[in-house]
């Protein structure tokens, strides 16, 4: 193991131990989260439509030179100075010798995560500037010595009384833990500060190309002082931030205000063009624009990072991460934390920071959540990628990237492979020799796979020529490990109606190679897969699977990994089991196989919340008689497919923390009947709460004979 990743283990291990802090940090995570839900709902926001309308303003555009240079014409045309800086250092420079020219000793700021990108308080306090934060958030930060720990929120990690310490010690008195009495304190520390600096420098949300004008956000109103009351302002804006014309700017106000914190759009909307006289008075007073490149351009030309730079900075991606929510920024980060933060600190600043993109557990949330639907969860796949390119592979990772080599062997020597699955000498060898930990249950297998278990895998009604088609992928879970599912399964789509055929050339979906980083591998079995359902997609097959993880493969990765009409055809064909019999629930009068109809706590699988949010499972349920109470903590499980079978802080444990608030959950709710559509998450909450989960197609009676 690297030293990066060895730090990286013993971070989150000090993460894992420390409840409280982790505790402080979920919450305050779950706050912003359902805020963003509140603001939905009051604001009316169709999310579908407002993802679509912000990829259509920034998708394409983000970082393109032509725009760049006419939003700079623009802020000189309004009598701004501009700067074109290709590099951080150049950016830092240029301030720093404006600072000199200006006798600037004091300068005071609005948030900025561009400068903090650029470590740019570091770089002027070493040329004699001293730089004060008047963002409360980065204020506490800076006197605390730390990065931003979010996005949105910079101490989002620290309590009331940490933050009241922060102030007793700066201002050298006693300071309750008490909101109103620490800002009554805080006022009059910065107002002087304000007045008495030589510069201000801000960032910027949006830069307008039309005008040459730039708009930012704040909730305290700091920015304008800091714009407009120091003799120089400059603005440091990331060339991806600019956009073509005003008609679009509402859009993404509101997009930012509502991902970020549910409101409707920030408290304070400033709208810069130029530095207007103080008091009547233009002398020396000077307004410059940095462009910052910085790695942008390149991403800007990369088929698998330019999404990035689409990305508003709301926040949304940290909210929603399971691993963040317990380890937080300051592990799950460089300078940029969080999900989002991993491609950008690829890219503008190094490889060799990137060990914690091994933290991502490839849920998918971040992508769902996300108002410009950057997908996340493939950059992230490709920085692992590069990482292991570098740094090696870990011996556990490339052990269930086997996991379909391996369910075959299994499969044939079970219950030998079984017996040795349970008994706890074999179990302490894998742990020592391979990294699986052998306090997770593992999945058993069938001695018969699904493949050969069905008498007629082009079977189907058969009665009418017009019956729709569908091929059942039964991924690994269903062949391997429990072909009784998979019988049930297409038994069911039998019933309703279909022609069912189960190909047998069909390999698993790989979502571990995507997992672990070997998109090389992920793109063969996705290439093979799709061609074998070419023949049957073009007879208008459409196709199923039982495991969300499976569909989610079909519908959001292979795009990405093997681009063209193909595997846009089987995306577009491909459903989860429950959505594709949903329509035919009416005829199939399910019955119920549980004697008592109490209430089925229901989990919802990540990938299944890219695809549908568990409805049409709950609609199945409900048509056997059922009543069906989510229990949900909003984000994953913890298990992350084989994430949580690895052993160590990054596996078991990391994934047994995050379990956790979902434990408490369903122990909370008294439910005693528990279902899930994907096996691994049946597994984390079987392992965490002891009670029996089932897919819910063992909640009916209906098996084939
Ligand atoms: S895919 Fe899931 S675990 Fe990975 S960064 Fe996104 S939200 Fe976090
Ligand atoms: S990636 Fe998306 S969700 Fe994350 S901060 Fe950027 S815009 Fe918000």
């Amino acid at each position: 193991m690297t030293n990066a990743r060895e730090e990286l283990n013993e971070k989150v291990e000090a993460a894992i131990a420390n409840p409280e802090a982790s505790d402080k940090m979920w919450r305050t995570m779950e706050r912003a989260r359902n805020a963003r839900a509140k603001g939905i709902l009051e604001h009316e926001i169709n999310v579908e439509e407002l993802k679509e309308h912000d990829r259509h303003i920034k998708a394409g555009v983000s970082a393109d030179p032509a725009l760049v240079q006419r939003f700079a014409e623009a802020v000189r045309k309004n009598g701004g100075q501009v700067f074109l800086a290709k590099t951080a250092e150049d950016a830092n420079r240029y301030v720093a010798e404006l600072a000199k020219r200006t006798g600037t000793k004091l300068l005071v700021k609005s948030k900025s995560l561009t400068t903090e990108e650029m470590e740019f308080n570091h770089y002027l306090e070493n040329e004699g500037v001293k730089c004060v934060e008047t963002d409360l958030g980065e204020l506490i930060v800076q006197l605390r010595h730390e990065k931003p720990v979010h996005l949105v929120a910079p101490c989002a990690h620290l309590s009331t009384q940490d933050i009241a310490d922060v102030f007793s010690r700066e201002l050298n008195k006693e300071i309750p833990a008490d909101p109103e009495a620490i800002l009554k304190e805080v006022r009059p520390y910065l107002r002087p500060m304000f007045l008495n600096a030589e510069m201000g420098v801000t960032g910027a949300n949006i830069g307008v190309a039309e005008t040459g004008t730039i708009v930012v956000e704040t909730n305290e109103g700091n920015a304008r002082l800091v714009a407009s009351v120091p003799k120089v302002h400059v603005v440091i804006i990331g060339m991806e931030k600019i956009i073509a014309s005003w008609d679009d700017v509402p859009q993404l106000l509101s997009a930012h205000g509502v991902s970020a914190t549910g409101q409707s759009q920030t408290v304070y909307v400033s709208i810069i063009s130029q530095h207007n006289p103080l008091a009547g008075s233009t002398e020396g007073r000077e307004f410059h624009v940095v462009i910052l490149d910085n790695g942008r351009s390149k991403m800007h030309d990369d088929r698998w990072f330019n999404d990035a730079l689409n990305c508003i900075r709301c926040g949304a991606c940290m909210n929603i991460c399971p691993t963040y929510g317990i380890v937080g920024g300051h592990v799950f980060g460089y300078i940029y934390p969080g999900p989002i933060g991993i491609p950008w600190t690829e890219n503008v600043h190094g490889l060799d920071k990137m060990a914690y993109s091994h933290l991502c557990i490839s849920c998918g949330l971040c992508k769902v959540i996300c108002p410009v639907d950057i997908d996340m969860p493939m950059m992230i796949a490709k920085v692992k990628e590069d990482d292991v390119a570098a740094n090696g592979q870990l011996r556990v990772n490339n052990f269930f990237m086997s996991s379909e080599r391996l369910a075959k062997l299994a499969s044939a020597t079970a219950p030998l492979s079984n017996w040795t699955i349970r008994n706890s000498v074999s179990r302490y060898v894998m742990e020592k020799v391979v990294g699986v930990d052998r306090r997770r249950t593992l999945p058993q297998f069938s001695r018969k796979r699904l493949k050969t278990r069905l008498a007629s895998p082009q079977g189907g009604t058969g009665k009418l020529a017009s019956a729709p088609k569908v091929v059942y992928f039964p991924d690994i879970y269903a062949d391997y490990n429990d072909s009784e599912l998979g019988a049930r399964a297409v038994h069911l789509l039998r019933r309703a109606g279909y022609e069912v055929t189960v190909p047998p050339e069909l390999k698993w979906a790989g979502m571990p190679y995507v997992s672990y980083g070997n998109l090389k591998k992920a793109t063969e079995v996705a290439t093979h897969n799709l061609k074998v359902l070419d023949s049957y997609l073009s007879s208008g097959y459409a196709v199923t699977s039982t495991e969300p993880t499976a569909v989610y493969m079909l519908r959001e990765v292979y795009p990405k990994l093997v681009p063209g009409d193909l595997s846009k055809k089987a995306a577009d064909a491909s459903r989860g089991f429950f959505a594709t019999i949903q329509k035919n629930l009416p005829d199939l009068k399910l019955t119920p196989s549980q004697t008592t109809l109490e209430p089925v706590g229901f989990h919802i699988p990540c990938h299944e919340r890219a695809l549908t949010s568990g409805s049409p499972a709950v609609a199945f349920l409900q048509s056997a008689g059922y009543s069906v109470q989510i229990v949900e903590t909003g984000t994953c499980c913890g298990m992350a497919g084989t994430f949580g079978m690895k052993h160590g802080a990054l596996g078991y444990d990391l994934s047994m923390a995050v379990g956790d608030r979902l434990f408490k959950l369903f122990e909370e709710s008294k439910t005693q009947l528990v279902a899930s559509e994907s096996s691994v998450c049946a597994t984390q909450i079987n392992d965490g709460t002891g009670l029996k989960v089932m897919h819910p197609l063992y909640f009916v009676n209906d098996q084939p004979n």
